[in-house]
């Protein structure tokens, strides 16, 4: 018996237990009408690795009853990002419209039980039968001869009657006061072409009456889904009980992931999409594995964060920090350091011979002593970050100032001498000493307090880095003010791009993926679309503090 780690588990066990499982064959069931993002991660995690632990299977489903907006490019990709993450299916992969057929025989067979029949109200009578928690539903076509049903529905199906003409639907319950049983609608008419069955069929199942079949048919035991599901079991269990299908699935539910300053729902990612708010599906910027993938996170951290959110009944909001402190910690360990100067300004030593160039050893990882070291080379013209200047610094400023004095990291101290500027009255450049006997050692006679980075301007090579940061200002999305709509909270400062950027001559054979720490400045990797770019996965501060 497995150790159950959350009430999911539990359940499991407990059919386990009792025999009304025999293993435990988990599906992940995702629409393919937008690209997998960091909660449906969630869902996969649960679905791949529930059945994982217990020894199980999990297939791999799309979704696609609904024809509208799917797409194989959607069917490709949620593919590639499955895998990325580690998880596969083998041989288990399905579609949900190759059951169309086997779904149309088993919605006769509700008609022929007395359990279905065609309803011919218009979706806007539909809404107004319904009633409410005091009236029940009228539905004046209940009472259909099963034989005129039968007749109706096949005729649907050859596409005799136009969309909205009539609907199939159950018999259950007009005076439920769980909506989902009043009469729902099993099938309706849409005329859209589908990805994968082109024309053939104009009648397409609800996702209430396909899903459930479709996990008995593929023998799933545990059906598991996010909350908003809830309410449907009922209906999903009737389906089961009452249609003649192989095996008996049980749903459970767990809440959905909702995180801070991030938008989950695919309609509005797809708006940002199509509007070009983003660069496509995969901006570094984006929620969706993808975009998570351009920017910089790994897989190792991203399952991290799915582990510590853990499996819960109730819907919260998760900070992003949280999401953003696992990646961090994960690479302060494994990432490579580099050298690199956002704002380049440049640094003249004066006391410093033209054309001499020395070599400095820096640490490839303080975290990670085999990591061996690199030499950089120091020659009489270099760049600092501006940042590092000040010519009117705030107190405890302890860089570099007028009259200061700065260690140049790995390197020699500094001594300013003066500021040369352009026209516009802005710093051309600086000009400064080097303590040429001092070298790397430490003064006797005087502490120098700041460090800061450099590279020789002759060794170095240009870049472009793109400062990536929250794609929302506002903390909840999921609850805005009123008369407000997501994109009113668009973050201008969401990508900020910093051309001309200085960075070590080293980094010209990075490949995307591979993690830098640039020292100083954030965690980078190369952009994998544009080579000239490193992407800014994640700031060194970390503000957020984990409860353990
Ligand atoms: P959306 O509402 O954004 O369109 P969806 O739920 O319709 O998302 P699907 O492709 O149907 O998207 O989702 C596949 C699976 O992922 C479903 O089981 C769904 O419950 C789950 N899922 C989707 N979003 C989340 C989330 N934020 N947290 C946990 N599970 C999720
Ligand atoms: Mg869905």
């Amino acid at each position: 018996m497995v150790e159950a780690s959350n009430f999911i588990e539990e359940f499991i066990n407990e059919d386990l237990a009792s025999g009304k499982a025999d293993c435990v064959h988990t599906r992940f069931p995702p629409e393919p009408n937008g690209y997998l993002h960091i909660g449906h991660c969630k869902a996969l995690v649960i679905d791949f690795g529930t059945a994982k632990k217990y020894g199980g299977i999990c297939n791999l489903r799309m979704d696609d009853t609904n024809p509208a907006k799917e797409d194989t490019e959607f069917v490709d990709a949620i593919q590639e990002d499955i895998h990325w993450l580690g998880f596969d299916w083998d041989d288990r992969f399905f579609y949900g419209s190759d059951y169309f057929e086997k779904t149309y025989e088993l919605a006769t067979g509700l008609i022929k039980k007395g359990l279905a029949y065609v309803c011919e109200l218009s979706p806007e009578q539909f809404k107004e039968y319904r009633g409410d928690l005091t009236h029940p539903a009228v539905s004046p076509f209940r009472d259909r001869p099963m034989e005129e049903s039968l007749d109706l529905f096949e005729r649907m199906k050859n596409g005799e009657f136009p969309e909205g003409k009539y609907t199939l639907r159950a018999k259950i319950d007009l005076a439920s006061g769980n909506f989902n049983m009043r009469d729902p609608v099993l099938y309706r008419i849409r005329y859209i072409e589908h990805h994968r069955q082109g024309t053939k069929w104009c009648i397409f199942p609800m996702y209430d009456f396909a899903h459930p079949i479709q996990d008995a048919l593929e023998g799933i035991t545990f059906s598991l889904c996010s909350l908003e599901y809830e309410d449907h079991r009922p209906l999903y269990n009737w389906v089961i009980d009452n249609c003649d299908v192989p095996s008996r699935p049980r749903q459970i539910e767990f809440s959905r992931l909702n995180i801070t300053n991030t938008v989950l729902s695919k309609r509005n990612l797809r708006e940002l999409v199509e509007t070009g708010v983003v660069d496509g599906w995969d901006d570094p910027r984006m929620p969706t594995l993808c975009g998570l993938r351009r920017r910089g996170y790994t897989a190792e951290s991203i399952l991290d964060f799915i582990e510590r959110i853990g499996v819960s009944k109730a819907n919260s909001l998760v900070d992003v920090g949280l999401l953003e402190h696992c990646l961090r910690e994960k690479l302060n360990m494994q990432a490579a350091r580099r050298v690199a100067v956002l704002n380049p300004l440049k640094v003249v030593i004066d006391n410093y011979p033209e054309g001499r160039t020395e070599y400095f050893e820096f640490p490839n990882n303080p975290n990670d002593p085999d990591a061996g070291t690199r030499k950089l080379p120091f020659t009489k013209e270099l760049y600092i970050d501006a940042d590092d200047f000040s010519e009117n610094p705030p107190p405890k400023f302890f860089r570099l100032k007028p009259d200061g004095e700065v260690r140049l990291m790995s390197s020699y101290i500094i001594k300013f001498g003066h500021v040369e500027k352009n026209p516009d009255g802005t710093v051309k450049e600086i000009h400064c000493t080097a303590d040429l006997e001092v070298g790397t050692g430490v003064p006797t006679d005087r502490k120098v307090k700041g460090t800061i980075h450099w590279l020789s301007a002759d060794h170095c090579m240009d870049t472009t880095a793109v400062l990536y940061d929250r794609l929302f200002t506002e903390e909840n999305m999921n609850d805005l003010p009123e008369g407000k709509v997501f994109k009113d909270f668009l973050n201008p400062q969401s990508a900020v791009i910093k051309d001309g950027a200085k960075v070590e001559e080293s980094l010209k054979d990075a490949v995307p993926g591979e993690m830098f720490q640039f020292v100083r400045t954030g965690y980078f990797t190369k952009d994998s679309k544009n080579p000239g770019q490193f992407n800014r996965s994640v700031s060194l501060k970390d503000g957020f503090k984990p409860a353990n």
